[in-house]
């Protein structure tokens, strides 16, 4: 997708500060982190919501969260707690219409979000 923000950071046209990668997925710094762990995971493949998400896509989902697993367990926040989510169209707060497991951590998270 030539307009997308995250597949251009894949291609590399916007700068990311990428802590993972590998053949199906990228993580990168949110640029404006909510807490003192703030990463996105996102597949390679553009895909724009939760909801666009098919029955061949549950191995690249599993991935993701995969990914986030081994960031919380390098960034240091894997036994003191730390959330893995995705917001799925406006009311939810979704701005970035390719799918991105926000991976928050480093403080107390309140729950439930607002
Ligand atoms: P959403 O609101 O769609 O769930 O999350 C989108 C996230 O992308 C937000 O947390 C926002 O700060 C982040 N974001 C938006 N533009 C950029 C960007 O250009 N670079 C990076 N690293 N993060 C971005
Ligand atoms: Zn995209």
């Amino acid at each position: 997708m030539s307009d997308c923000l995250f597949c251009k950071i894949i291609n590399g046209e916007i700068p990311g500060e990428i802590v993972y990668q590998d053949d199906d997925v990228l993580a990168f710094r949110d640029i404006n982190p909510q807490a003192p762990l703030h990463v996105l995971v996102i597949p390679r493949k553009h895909i724009p919501t939760i909801n666009d998400l098919d029955s061949g896509d549950a191995e690249l989902v599993g991935k993701m969260y995969l990914a986030a697993k081994k960031i919380a367990a390098e960034e240091g926040v894997a036994e003191a707690g730390y959330r893995a989510l995705m917001n799925c169209n406006a009311g939810a707060g979704q701005t970035v219409f390719h799918i991105h497991l926000h991976v928050l951590g480093g403080r107390s998270l309140g729950w439930p979000p607002g």
